[in-house]
């Protein structure tokens, strides 16, 4: 006898949906005005909905299924360490936990030597934070505008969304500022490079007029995901480890979106040559497969938590089935070259093909990224660039883009005015073609719709 069907059972869809509508309270929504889409069934670049209709996830879920769906080594894992050891309190060593651990600090860059495990990408941020404020002794905490770093208390007052406004009681000691995006220059640059300097010249002067001796920490995104996908210019990273040193601030950045794998490396500050003091991440360390996010912390700091108790923790920190799911997501990723070949996709199939797509398209305003982390701004007008739906809104054209993706077969993540493409890493030539010729419709359905 199976306990756990293996199978879809269409006939239960209907049922899934109602007791949903009746009983399931959903993330950041309006709830009377969902129409959430069931899905039955997953595997590797695809997802089946209620109908049976087979869509191309180019969503990654919420850009964190990097190794793809049920991936049969991670599942394994998963099966095989709950069959060992379902569950262990935080205060006790486990070999999964020690394991991943390990692995994790291996990719991170330089000094960052331990990690503090979490549930997910937001705790991740909060207790990164904390930590910067009991090494600083200071308050405060810059982050940029046009960010998410997550939906708990510090972390939505750090992001620099509208989601923040109504959770923001100007308590929270966070101060934001303008990060560089050259497309929409808050600088009025017309280069990458002139971005850069003026980018870093006016979060010195933000520094220094909130009073270093204040600053605890600067935390950014390595690149900004859910807002945008802003590759940040080369050398503004640096820039910012630069100015953190100058003051003695405590750089934190967030690798939750951008980590394993998402951009072509297993992280992207350190293929800038830059290493925090804390690295946050979640989503693709183990693929969401079970949640789990952490710390990774540097010498310095682990240091000052050395013969002083760490004020903070979490009944599942290092839980061993998310673990185990992280030994076996890196491993494989590791093994199979998952991260080449997000990069190699990236180099090959979505710039060369995203760049000849804009050019075709005038409702593109522009395209950008790296590996399989790309971003389409979807415009009414690309003499004044004007977004076809306000920052942190929707419109009539973004609906009508959504709803042809998934007419035509392909799962976006659309954010504003935006089309985020953003397969897994595993993700084939053939399938990041199939989805690209599915983008390339729904741009001419675009285009009409903003002639
Ligand atoms: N930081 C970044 C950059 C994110 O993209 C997210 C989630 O999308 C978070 C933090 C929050 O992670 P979680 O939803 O796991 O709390």
């Amino acid at each position: 006898m199976t306990l756990i069907p293996t199978e879809p059972d269409l006939s239960g869809v209907a049922r899934t949906y109602e007791l949903d509508r009746k009983h399931v309270f959903h993330s950041w929504s309006a709830q009377a005005e969902l129409n959430p889409m069931v899905i039955t069934r997953a595997e590797g670049s695809y997802v089946w909905d209620g109908q049976g209709n087979r869509l191309l996830d180019f969503s990654s879920q919420l850009v964190n299924t990097n190794i793809g769906h049920q991936h049969p080594y991670v599942v394994e894992a998963i099966a095989a360490q709950a069959r060992t050891l379902a569950t262990v309190a935080p205060q006790h060593a486990n070999d999964q936990r020690s394991e991943a651990a390990r692995l994790i600090t291996e990719r991170a860059p330089g000094e960052l030597n331990k990690v503090f495990f979490t549930n997910g990408g937001a705790d991740a941020n909060e207790h990164a934070v904390r930590m910067a404020r009991l090494t600083t002794g200071r308050p405060k905490v810059l982050s940029r505008y046009r960010s998410y770093h997550g939906g708990t208390e510090t972390a939505i007052n750090l992001t620099g969304d509208p989601r923040r406004w109504a959770n923001d009681k100007g308590d929270a000691g966070v101060v934001h500022f303008f990060g560089p995006y050259l497309y929409r220059s808050h600088f009025h640059a017309t280069t990458e490079a002139e971005e850069c300097a003026r980018a870093l010249a006016h979060l010195e002067q933000v520094i220094q007029l909130e009073g270093p001796q204040t600053i605890a920490a600067v935390l950014l995104e390595a690149i900004p995901g859910t807002a945008g996908i802003m590759i940040p210019p080369p050398g503004y990273l640096r820039g910012v480890r630069e100015l953190c040193d100058r003051y003695g601030i405590v750089f934190i950045v967030d690798e939750v979106m951008t980590g394993f794998g998402r951009t072509g490396s297993w992280f992207f500050c350190a293929e800038e040559g830059v290493e925090p003091d804390l690295l946050t991440f979640a989503k693709g360390v183990n693929s969401g497969y079970v949640p789990l996010g952490g710390v990774v912390i540097s010498d310095r700091i682990a240091q000052e938590f050395a013969h002083r108790p760490y004020p903070g923790g979490l009944t599942y920190s290092g839980h061993p089935l998310a673990c185990a799911a992280a030994v076996a997501a890196i491993t494989v990723m590791e093994r199979d070259g998952i991260v080449e070949n997000a990069r190699r996709i990236g180099e090959e199939v979505f710039a060369p093909e995203l760049a000849a797509l804009a050019a075709r398209h005038p409702s593109v305003g522009e395209v950008r990224g790296r590996g399989v982390f790309w971003a389409v701004e979807l415009v009414a007008d690309r003499e004044t660039r004007e977004p076809v739906a306000p920052t942190g809104g929707t419109s009539q054209v973004m609906a009508a883009a959504v709803g042809a993706c998934k007419e035509l077969g392909l799962l976006p993540f659309a954010n504003s005015n935006r089309l985020h493409l953003v397969p897994p890493c595993i993700v084939t030539e053939a399938e990041a073609r199939e989805g690209l010729g599915i983008v390339e419709k729904v741009l001419s359905r675009v285009d009409e719709l903003v002639k």
